[in-house]
């Protein structure tokens, strides 16, 4: 949990999200190569296709079999948002275009290779309007519709003994630590600071007690001597 954290949604392992995420890729890989029909239903309701942006997700399936390495195709995996309209509305077959735009990009990333840059202004395609994902029908297909109820907030009590709060949890640089290894803290204190001339967060102490690590993170215990909540 970081202070980015929204929500948290908790499901069973047979729920058929978790299935399609736990799958390996090669799994989605070999299905893709096997099983698209190339209806450019994926691309249809593609929002970043919708809005003008140069990526259409069928083309980048289809270059899984032919056209391997064809640069300007994978490069439009640049424009892929992963939002996983493509694989959970769109697709008949039950494909991830998502899943491997993101595999593509990433390994275009460590390869060095860039997006190619444009001045142009995207213009959005004339069907956008008619084309958006109603979101009662999304939270069905995503087999959602049944947690979408109220959920009354417990009062509960909770006082954790140990706290590892992360140094970057925010947009910009990582926090300076701005405390030392065996100092004790007050809840509320400052544990770390924006570091000068950059964009960041400073970070505070949840509960009081004593650093016992600084590393990406700062560890407090309570337990330790000198500790108290
Ligand atoms: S919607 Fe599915 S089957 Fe159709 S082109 Fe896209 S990935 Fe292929
Ligand atoms: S996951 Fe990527 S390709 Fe699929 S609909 Fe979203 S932006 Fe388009």
């Amino acid at each position: 949990m970081t202070k980015t954290t929204k929500a948290l949604l908790v499901l069973e392992e047979i729920h058929p999200l978790i299935q399609a995420k736990t799958m390996p890729l090669k799994t989605i890989i070999r299905q893709a190569k096997a099983a698209c029909v190339q209806c450019q239903r994926c691309t249809d309701l593609c929002p970043r296709y919708l809005l003008g942006h140069r990526i259409e997700p069928h083309k980048i399936m289809r270059s899984l079999n032919y056209a391997k390495g064809e640069a300007d195709v994978l490069k439009m995996t640049f424009f892929c948002s992963e939002c996983g309209a493509c694989e959970q509305i769109a697709c008949p077959m039950f494909l991830s275009p998502r899943m491997i735009n993101g595999r593509i990009k990433r390994e275009l990333i460590q390869n060095g290779i860039k997006p190619n840059t444009s001045t142009r202004m995207p213009t959005a395609h004339s069907m956008r309007e008619h084309r958006r994902i109603p979101t009662k029908r999304l939270k069905i297909r995503l087999g959602l519709i049944r947690y979408d109820r109220l959920a009354p907030l417990a009062d509960l009590k909770y006082q954790p003994q140990v706290v590892r709060i992360p140094l970057s949890q925010h947009i910009g640089k990582p926090s300076t630590p701005t405390v030392e290894l065996g100092q004790i803290v007050e809840k509320g204190m400052l544990i770390a600071q924006i570091p000068e001339n950059s964009l960041g967060a400073n970070i505070h102490a949840s509960i009081s007690g004593t650093v016992v690590e600084i590393s990406k993170h700062i560890v407090i215990d309570s337990g330790k001597k000198g500790g108290n909540q």
